[in-house]
């Protein structure tokens, strides 16, 4: 197991064998300068998350790099700024019960647990059983007790920990499925690719939702 630790010099850093603090830093340095990011919560989450915990071995001095990685089986590390732009609008909250579709890498779990806190929670779900254990691995290197993994077909959502106060996919559909609808609380957000596109959703109220799109993505389709 892997903590966080703070040093003389005051910033945090992760114990181990470790990739220089620094780089990933420099990555989140740079999701800040371009406005990706503006949040100070999301940007705390994304300095103790090290990215490099997350790509495959081959791949670990391409880890601070502002691209999408392969994880195997089709699969990729979403970008960093297109992570970031998610995390922005969907805004979500410590104490936030929060429903993952797409975990792949593990990556924007680890994001989200840091987010929601000890209060919160993330429950996330993913359709290939080895990118399963993948991501249950890297994030091993952290403590995490708020994450909650499954293998399964995340279009039906997970009925069983309805409400959530917060839905976010990473893999894209050809529409928002129903399932997430209904298991969002009335007040909660929600955030999908549509297409291209980022579809980000308020339930309003049972059946109306308030709806803005942000155009420009490439996501991995639903199986
Ligand atoms: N946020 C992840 C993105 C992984 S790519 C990261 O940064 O690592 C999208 C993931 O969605 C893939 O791992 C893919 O296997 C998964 N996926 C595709 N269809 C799915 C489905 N129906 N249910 C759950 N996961 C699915």
């Amino acid at each position: 197991m892997v903590g966080l630790v703070s040093p003389k010099h005051g910033i945090p850093v992760r114990v181990g064998t470790l990739p220089p603090m620094n780089s990933n830093l420099e990555l989140v340095e740079k999701l800040v300068s371009k406005k990706s990011q503006t949040t100070s919560h999301i940007i705390k989450a994304f300095k103790a998350i090290d990215r490099k915990d997350f790509v495959l071995p081959q791949d670990q001095d391409r880890a601070y790099e502002d691209n999408a990685l392969l994880i195997g089986y089709g699969a990729t590390i979403s970008q960093p700024t297109t992570v970031a732009i998610m995390l922005e609008n969907l805004q979500p909250q410590a104490g936030d019960k929060v429903l993952e579709i797409g975990t792949g890498s593990g990556y924007l779990t680890a994001l989200l647990a840091c987010i929601v806190g000890d209060k919160g929670k993330v429950f996330s779900i993913e359709y290939v059983p080895e990118l399963k254990a993948f991501a249950e691995n890297n994030l091993e290197k952290y403590e995490f007790e708020n994450i909650k993994l499954f293998v399964g077909d995340g279009k039906l959502g997970l009925a069983a920990e309805k409400p959530f106060d917060k839905i976010i996919s990473s893999a894209s559909a050809a529409e928002v499925p129903k399932a997430w609808k209904e298991q969002l609380k009335t007040g909660g957000q929600l955030l999908s690719p549509v297409g291209d596109d980022l579809a980000v959703l308020e339930k309003l109220s049972k059946n109306k939702f308030k709806e803005e799109k942000i155009r420009g993505f490439v996501f991995v389709p639903l199986q």
